[in-house]
């Protein structure tokens, strides 16, 4: 432990709440710049919104949200037009304060008038959502479960998610809420911070009984009631990867921000922990997002009133520990350097349609027929970008026949477990899901090069915030700029949505447009230009459009560089 910090190069860092240390330069951070931030309940919110603006039923395992104090008017109105629109809809809302944890300040209401908006609405922002009133039952119980989920890299990207979470109980029977029981937090919430209090709350040295199970423990139970466990797997890794998908742009901002490339830097990796709630039909919906998921394997146990023993927590034990020790797996510096000196990365590539041979500098590698037999299995895409007959990038993305059904956890030893030095150590824990599945969702990652352009505007490094100037080149370079949008136009609307986003404003420390405001703008100059098209396709449309003009721009430059 250093808490003043450290100076002597390390190959990994583990912080302890958020990536804060701008003087590394070298190895892996165990935090991403900016995560605190991206995954605060309003951001997260904000994010799914956009998401869901773009693709409404990829993104329909999020609860309807609207963010308090700026969104009261709108939150008012949609729930007065619906419930005119269907009478017999009686919905319930739960209020959660932007930030807080451990259930902290949440509370439920019928009606939005019972928001209550003295003092803390109006000093602390919130996130408004619709209750999901009829969760899955165990024991007549309300359950959530965290599923830990590592973003080993954000460029390429890289998930995995843990085969075994957490199950956490409420401590008194559910009945779906009515004006009587809104205010039984131990009926409602199922945070481990709050039922522990209770009377009720079980500690258990077995993974399947007790108030806090293991995720694998229910699915067990589920599967021999005739569940679809299949399924439902396959739903959450398809959540999973959409929530980071709808993460990814905003970190990438911070990403270039405090780890400029071009610059020596750290890589960054993180575990998250993912909240999820199942519906009494087995469709998981996303709760929230925790960048900093407690990695504690003891209980507090209370021995006497106000006195607490930590015990041993075999539940948290067997999850938590095989996370932790995977991840270091997966991010072990000398499994690299062993991996490197083998010389068996990107040396194991089918030959693309159309070469009978490799280029004489991939077949340097490919040493002996093992390796050849390995590339064939592994079945690697390979991609080639020439540009101008200069430079040669080389991309591979593992193709996989599997559907997300076959990623249902199973005991499989990994590759080169036979001769490694962890060859003593249990199989991982931690599946790969991008970019395995990376064909099925691709299409998803529209905002990702909205942030791209976006990122390539900024000018400064070090900045999250884009000035009056960058956009103008934004639109001059993309020829966005016409007759009928006029640059004095393009000036305005940069005011209009820069400001508003301001007033909204969590981050005061830059002026500028944030990456949402220029989202907005991004969605608004395509509708402009693409009338009759649904929302993602003009978005689409645009990118490509904006793409194919810097693509050009480009090129002339490279062309004028060498003249
Ligand atoms: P916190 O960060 O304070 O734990 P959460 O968003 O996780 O906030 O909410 C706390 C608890 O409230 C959850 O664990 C869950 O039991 C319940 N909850 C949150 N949102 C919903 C919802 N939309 N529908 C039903 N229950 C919810």
């Amino acid at each position: 432990q250093f808490p003043f910090g450290r100076r002597l190069p390390c190959d990994i860092y583990w912080h302890g709440v958020s990536f804060h240390d701008n003087n590394i330069f070298s190895g892996q951070v165990n935090k991403f710049p900016g995560m605190m931030e991206t995954v605060r309940k309003i951001t997260l919110s904000r994010a799914m919104r956009t998401m869901q603006d773009l693709f409404p039923l990829e993104y329909n395992f999020y609860p309807r949200s609207w963010i308090l104090p700026e969104e009261l008017p709108l939150f008012v109105a949609e729930v007065r037009v619906m419930k005119d629109s269907d009478p017999s809809w009686k919905p319930t809302f739960i209020v959660k304060p932007d930030g807080g944890c451990q259930g902290d300040g949440i509370y439920l209401i019928k009606d939005p008038s019972d928001i209550r908006l003295t003092g803390s609405i109006q000093s602390r922002p919130a996130v408004v959502q619709e209750y999901i009133c009829k969760p899955l039952l165990v024991d007549k119980l309300k359950f959530d479960i965290r599923l830990y989920v590592l973003l080993k890299s954000l460029e390429p990207l890289e998930i995995y998610i843990a085969k075994d979470g957490l199950s956490r109980f409420c401590t008194e029977p559910y009945q779906e809420p009515t004006l009587k029981n809104l205010h039984q937090v131990f009926m409602h919430l199922t945070n481990y911070s709050l039922n522990i209090h209770s009377e009720n709350f079980i500690h258990s040295d077995s993974v399947n009984t007790g108030s806090k199970r293991t995720f694998s423990s229910i699915l067990c139970r589920l599967s021999s009631r005739g569940a679809d466990v299949k399924k439902l797997w396959s739903d959450i890794i398809s959540l999973v990867i959409k929530t980071i998908i709808a993460l990814t742009p905003e970190l990438k901002v911070y990403y270039q921000s405090d780890i400029p490339s071009g610059k020596p830097g750290p890589t960054c990796f993180q575990i998250l922990g993912f909240d999820i709630l199942l519906m009494k039909n087995l469709k998981p919906m996303l709760l929230e997002v925790n960048a900093n998921p407690s990695m504690r394997i003891e209980h507090e146990q209370e021995l006497s009133p106000g006195v607490f023993e930590n015990v041993p927590s075999p539940v948290d034990e067997e999850v938590k520990v095989a996370v932790i020790r995977d991840t270091l797996r997966l991010v072990d510096p000398q499994k690299k350097k062993r991996k490197d000196a083998q010389g068996n990365i990107c040396l194991c590539l089918p030959c693309p349609k159309g070469f009978t041979e490799f280029p004489c500098s991939y077949r340097e590698g490919m040493k002996d027929k093992q390796h050849k037999h390995h590339s064939l299995k592994l079945s690697l895409k390979l991609k080639f970008y020439l540009k101008l007959g200069s430079c040669l990038r080389l991309e591979h993305v593992p193709e996989s026949s599997e559907s997300l059904l076959d990623a249902v956890p199973a005991e499989r030893p990994e590759p080169d477990a036979a001769r490694s030095p962890e060859a003593g150590l249990p199989s991982l824990c931690l599946k790969q899901v991008f970019p395995k599945y990376a064909k099925q969702f691709n299409y998803l990652r529209l905002v990702d090069r909205v942030a791209a352009l976006f990122i390539r505007f900024l000018g400064v490094k070090g900045t999250t915030k884009l000035g009056p100037t960058g956009f103008r080149t934004f639109i001059r370079n993309c020829k966005l700029s016409n007759s009928s949008f006029s640059m004095a136009a393009v000036d305005i609307l940069y005011i209009d949505i820069t400001r508003r986003w301001n007033s909204m404003g969590i981050d005061h420390k830059e002026s500028g447009m944030c990456l949402q405001a220029f989202v907005e703008a991004f969605f608004c100059l395509a509708q402009k230009k693409y009338k009759s098209l649904p929302l993602h396709e003009q978005v689409l449309s645009l990118i490509e459009f904006c793409e194919c003009h810097l693509a050009a721009l480009d090129e002339k430059r490279l062309l004028w560089g060498w003249g």
